[in-house]
């Protein structure tokens, strides 16, 4: 059990925290926190906590710590690192929950812990400050990205008109991760807190169906799509269009509809969604199994939430690739980790004659997903070489016959399946564009 007070004391308030420079995409201010932390200063932590990130009670639930702050914290070469997201998740919960979405004023900066002085143009996370008054913006996409870029434009002043193709916001937050993972209380509260005069969110308004770009383009004076990575990856194989064949991304948007009670289950793949596939399929009932076709230590999901979906009666097997799927069973191939001589990578090899059958009632492939660059149709989008668009370093897209461009990206749309905290850095970096373009 971890006690936030002796992680407070114990922590060292590095002059250079690498937590937060190195190991924070958001850079949050540790030491400045961890100080008005002993000195129960809470309410000053959290608005500092909030301001630089207003998903931070999520995120101290949902980052993989070990990767960001707690992996970087100078007192790993003691093997004692702080555990700083635990005293973030407390304060920011306590925070958030009494938070109240407010205009703020021109001449005050967004970060009164951070002393900056009234009348700077950019706070120290390089965010703009100043008002925006009576300008509109459209955002697309009600996931972490979508929701973090309407609590700073509406603060500066923006009225903000925010689309969703699902009925309810929160994007991945709601509709992928489990609740047994992340309360929806940490969902639901942005609704309330989005739901003020100057933001009007529409669900069930897909981008590319219902509304178009180029409307958006000419109806508001900036668009900012942050509209996730929602394609999955296909497995390219025979049978993949059967119906017992259930993308994992699908599933988890509303795992209730499937009854997999007694259901033998297999989930393709070892990443964070195969993770929270297999385990919310294990909950359910299902005598479910995780093929993978390279080993634990290649495998991008969090160590921990592999050890926790063991925990939870879910088998692997690993150095295994699907072949076919067939009615009640799939083809899987053995496969083995082999040095290329020639590159001196490793490489996974698939090999021939190992064929066997697996029973299997569902299929659910998760091995990954994609930003859906469709719905920009009707758009002269400039693509990259890998077809993605070209943007500045804020995400202003750039459009092929160089026409001023109103338009951002941000989070999973433009960075690919990524993180939280990941999607909540893009949106402040196209936030800080939108709010100089506007201004
Ligand atoms: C199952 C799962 C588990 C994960 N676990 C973790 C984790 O533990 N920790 C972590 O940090 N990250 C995790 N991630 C990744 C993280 O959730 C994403 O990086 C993050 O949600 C990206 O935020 P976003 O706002 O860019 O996109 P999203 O959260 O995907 O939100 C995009 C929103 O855009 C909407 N949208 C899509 N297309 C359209 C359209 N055409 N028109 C209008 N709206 C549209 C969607 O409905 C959605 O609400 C996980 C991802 C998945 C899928």
């Amino acid at each position: 059990m971890i006690n936030n007070q002796d992680e407070a004391r114990r922590c060292l308030l590095c002059k250079k925290p690498f937590c937060s420079l190195k190991g924070c995409p958001v850079r949050t201010s540790v030491p400045e926190c961890m100080a008005l932390y002993r000195e129960g200063r809470l309410d000053e932590a959290g608005k500092i906590l909030f301001d630089n990130n207003p998903l931070s009670a999520v995120t101290s639930q949902v980052c993989d710590w070990k990767q960001f702050c707690f992996g970087h914290c100078v007192l790993n070469v003691k093997g004692e690192p702080i555990h700083w997201y635990s005293v973030e998740q407390e304060v920011s919960e306590r925070y958030l929950f009494q938070y109240k979405l407010e205009r703020d004023s021109t001449d005050k900066p967004w970060n009164d812990g951070m002393s900056l002085q009234a009348g700077d143009a950019s706070s120290p996370h390089g965010l703009s400050v100043g008002s925006v008054c009576g300008k509109r913006v459209a955002i697309v996409g009600a996931g972490p990205a979508g929701i973090a870029a309407a609590v700073w434009l509406y603060r500066s002043g923006a009225d903000i008109d925010l689309y969703d193709a699902n009925p309810r916001m929160g994007g991945v937050l709601r509709y992928g991760i489990p609740a047994f993972r992340l309360d929806k209380k940490f969902v639901d509260i942005y609704e309330k807190i989005l739901d003020v005069p100057g933001i009007r969110f529409f669900g069930g308004k897909a981008l590319g169906k219902d509304i178009l770009l180029n409307d958006l383009r000419r109806d508001y004076d900036a668009v900012l799509i942050a509209a996730g990575a929602e394609k999955p990856a296909l497995l390219r194989i025979p049978g993949e269009d059967k119906p017992g064949v259930v993308e994992a991304l699908h599933y988890l948007k509303d795992p209730g509809s499937y009854a997999l009670k007694g259901k033998r289950v297999i989930v393709i793949g070892g990443g964070n969604v195969a993770m929270d596939a297999c385990r919310t399929a294990v909950r359910s009932g299902a005598e479910t199994w995780v093929y993978y076709r390279k080993t634990f230590e290649n495998m991008p999901a969090n160590p921990m939430e592999v050890e926790e979906a063991k925990a939870d009666g879910v088998r692997f097997r690993v150095f295994q690739a699907p072949i076919e799927v067939g009615d009640g069973y799939v083809i899987f191939r053995d496969c083995r980790n082999e040095t290329d001589p020639e590159t001196g990578k490793l490489v996974t090899k698939i090999l021939d004659g190992t064929d066997h059958e697996v029973p299997c009632d569902v299929l659910m492939p998760a091995i990954s997903e994609k930003p859906d660059f469709g719905i920009l149709s009707g758009v002269l989008w400039q693509p990259n070489v890998w077809g993605w668009p070209v943007t500045d370093e804020s995400g202003r897209m750039g459009f092929q016959d160089d026409s001023p461009t109103n338009v951002w990206v941000a989070g999973d749309f433009t960075l690919g399946p990524k993180t939280v905290v990941e999607a909540v850095g893009s949106a402040r970096a196209a936030v800080d564009g939108i709010l100089s373009f506007l201004k």
